[in-house]
């Protein structure tokens, strides 16, 4: 059900340089959820191009904890989004309709590979700490590849661990694409997302068409992992996506 509400700022941590989780108060509405995956749009209190600005933003906590909405939120120098983030302060009302998109775990016999590029971990982290959580999923075997740049910019990671070690179907590698330095090499390869999906594949001697495909982030990096993946002959309904545009 799709509402607009006054959600009240309760925690604002700088996770990772110019990364933040925003934790808001859940709407009153008892009746009112959402699915694993969706967004949020945020009403901005200032004008864009003579309309008030609006910013769309996944929810990264899961739907079965219903005392807060949590957001993952990368900053863009002088992005006017980025701005009203930097800016709010803890106690301060904002104003958010939703929920939204369809970016959302579709059931299947299949196992899923989640492929993540930045905070594009936020809705995927909501699908999977969601059906790890639920009795219907909680067998399903999950894989998740996440692209980062530098091992210095993760977070998150104990939460991912604490799933990982709480569930055997969860298995996470982390793709560093820049570093050069040490890494955590039980949860991190250096290279990209497309390098960790090869190994899985290769090691589990598994076709690549018996999986389905959640992507997320950039538009760039969604599409050329798209493309990636139909070159690979996967049928299109395997692969879902959300552009964060
Ligand atoms: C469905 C959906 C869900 C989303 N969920 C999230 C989320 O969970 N977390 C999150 O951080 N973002 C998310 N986004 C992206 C978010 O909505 C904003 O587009 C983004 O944060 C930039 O907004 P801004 O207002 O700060 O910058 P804008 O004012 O829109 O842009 C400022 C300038 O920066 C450029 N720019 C925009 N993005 C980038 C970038 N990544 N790198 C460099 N330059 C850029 C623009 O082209 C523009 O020139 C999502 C987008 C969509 C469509």
């Amino acid at each position: 059900m799709l509402i607009t509400y006054q959600a009240k700022l309760l925690e604002k941590i700088e996770i990772a340089p110019e990364i933040y989780l925003l934790k808001f108060t859940y709407p009153e509405n008892s009746d009112w959820t959402y699915n694993a995956g969706q967004y949020m749009i945020f009403h901005l209190p200032v004008e864009e191009k003579g309309h008030p600005a609006r910013r769309l933003y996944s929810i990264a906590s899961s739907p079965l904890n219903k005392e807060h909405l949590d957001f993952i939120i990368e900053l863009i120098p002088n992005g006017l989004g980025s701005t009203y983030v930097k800016n709010i302060q803890i106690g301060d009302i904002a104003t958010l309709q939703g929920p939204a998109g369809l970016f959302t775990f579709k059931p299947s016999e299949r196992e899923s590979i989640f492929l993540a590029t930045g905070t594009g971990i936020a809705p995927i982290y909501s699908i999977i700490s969601t059906l790890l959580n639920n009795n219907s999923g909680k067998d399903k075997k999950l894989h998740l590849f996440w692209g980062m740049k530098y091992a210095k910019d993760l977070y998150i990671m104990d939460e991912l661990q604490k799933l990982a070690e709480g569930h055997p179907n969860f298995r996470f590698t982390v793709c560093l694409s820049r570093e050069e330095g040490e890494i955590d090499e039980l949860t991190c390869i250096k290279g990209r997302v497309t390098h960790g999906l090869e190994q899985l594949t290769t090691q589990d001697a598994r076709s690549i068409l018996q999986y389905d495909y959640y992507i997320c982030g950039g538009p760039v990096v969604v599409e050329s992992l798209r493309k990636f993946l139909e070159e690979k002959q996967i049928p299109r309904d395997q692969i879902h996506f959300e552009k964060f545009t």
